[in-house]
């Protein structure tokens, strides 16, 4: 389905389509696009009862609100109850969550209609959607490319028409950059104003989840389902959330930054992207800004995420969680290690070595203490920046989709994808892609908007202000 969720929110309410209608659809689409590799586990069966459940509602005058009836697809890393959540690893391809997250139980109460779970990278690490124990997800716009990752799955069922509107989790790109690549619109937002209760964690200070939709207003909808305090996530922001919706049609001057180091080594062809989307902001002012320790962002978060995952992935022992492997008269550490070797795929072992390393004695200070004191700079970048500015502009990727298998042998390539998603992760501001044109091969580019913490409002609106500019 091409339609946005408004749009098909408008439909039900009129009575010219059912609930249990949209689910057939993005049932029957999802089964004819297998292919693409997008959903780990299609749940039919969950997927028809809430869509039964909504038409009554709806039917009976109740009105949960814009998601209500409304197809979306999760990323198979948010806990379901009752429906397996695998985190695309072969450690917990048979594991079904006893609770379901809170952004799950959120979207239930707001009437949306859960048709499955997506596939992504191995624990959301990775940059393709090649580092999955279910095979790769390949790019709706051309199948030889990648769609991008961790959220790879989730960006394609929303790409392919399958829904309107999934959810993803991001930690230094994962929600962006799959937007970018796939064509559709994906939101990080604020560290903290997302609970992460049931997100199975990677990176611990940096995760978040985020909604990917194909228009800005269906992000800031999924957004306001999502967001706000929970008593179950002790990091999450205990402010309340904003009205994400209201300014989407607003077009008072805005003040956009544009960091050198983002634009600098941009090729011609990405630049134009970048000037088309700086056309469409409408009335702006651009002004040159500077975030000096952009060059340290890879690195520092190298250091950081991995050190958060080889603690956070540590539980999946084949004791408490994870598919155990028994190797017969090796005891418990020759349990531990065949579980985790063949449980876990190859980015994940490397990410969970160089974690360990990193915060080994000895070592500590040289690497984790450095790369803290890294993050620091660049949050101060950021907040030197936001003085002067409302947004600051870039581009989301370096590059538009590449052909699967062009990166998986060199690791610090495939990390460079993210240059331009990870500055803002590390300083936990929010960041949304919107779809700016395409290049030569008809593959689309994505732009990036940065604002400051708890801006999303602010970032929703401008990037409205892109959509309505190029439409
Ligand atoms: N691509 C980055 C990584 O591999 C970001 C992943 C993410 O945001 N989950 O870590």
């Amino acid at each position: 389905m091409s339609a946005t969720a408004s749009e098909l929110a408008a439909a039900l309410r009129a009575g010219t389509v059912t609930s249990a209608e949209l689910c057939e659809q993005a049932l029957a689409a999802a089964e004819g696009a297998s292919d693409l590799g997008i959903f780990i586990t299609l749940d039919p069966a969950g997927a028809r009862a809430a869509a039964a459940q909504a038409d009554a509602e709806i039917a009976a005058g109740q009105d949960r609100g814009p998601l209500h009836g409304i197809p979306i697809a999760l990323k198979d890393n948010l806990c379901t109850e009752g429906l397996r959540t695998t985190c695309a690893s072969r450690l917990l391809r048979d594991w079904i969550a006893p609770y379901d997250a809170t952004v799950v139980q959120r979207l239930r109460d707001a009437g949306a209609v859960a048709i499955g779970k997506t596939n992504m990278d191995e624990f959301a690490m990775g940059s393709s959607n090649e580092n999955s124990a279910f095979g790769p997800v390949r790019n709706p716009r051309d199948p030889s490319r990648v769609p991008g990752g961790s959220s790879g799955g989730s960006a394609a069922a929303v790409a392919a028409g399958i829904v309107p509107l999934a959810l993803g989790s991001d930690t230094g790109g994962s929600v962006r950059q799959p937007a970018a690549l796939c064509g559709v619109v994906g939101l990080k937002p604020s560290w903290g104003r997302v609970s992460r209760y049931g997100l199975v964690a990677f990176g611990s200070s940096l995760d978040q989840v985020g909604p990917i939709a194909n228009d800005v207003a269906g992000a800031a909808a999924l957004l306001q389902a999502i967001a706000g305090p929970d008593p179950l996530d002790s990091t999450c922001s205990g402010e309340p959330a904003g009205d994400y919706s209201a300014g989407l049609g607003g077009d008072a001057p805005l003040r956009v930054g544009l960091p050198r180091e983002y634009v600098d080594e941009l090729s011609t062809e990405a630049r134009a992207a970048l000037d088309a989307g700086l056309a469409a902001l409408g009335d702006i002012e651009v002004v040159d800004v500077s975030l000096p320790h952009t060059s340290f962002a890879i690195a520092t978060y190298y250091v950081l995420a991995s050190a958060e995952a080889s603690t956070n992935l540590s539980r999946f022992d084949g004791v408490r969680y994870g598919a155990r492997i028994e190797p017969g008269g090796e005891g418990l550490d020759g349990m531990y290690t065949a579980t985790r070797s063949d449980g876990f795929g190859a980015e994940v072992q490397r990410r969970i070595l160089l974690g360990t390393f990193a915060l080994s004695s000895g070592y500590y200070d040289a690497y984790y203490g450095k790369a803290q004191t890294a993050r620091e700079a660049i949050r101060g970048d950021f907040v030197a920046a936001f003085a002067d500015v409302d947004v600051l502009v870039g581009l989301t990727a370096p590059t538009t989709a590449f052909p699967l298998g062009s990166k998986t042998a060199d690791p610090v390539q495939m990390y460079l994808s993210d240059i331009f998603t990870i500055p803002a992760s590390l300083a936990g501001l929010p960041a949304i892609s919107v779809p700016v044109g395409t290049d030569g091969d008809g593959l689309p580019w994505g732009l990036h908007l940065i604002g400051p913490e708890l801006a999303e409002a602010r970032v929703l609106s401008a990037a409205a202000r892109v959509e309505r500019g190029l439409a």
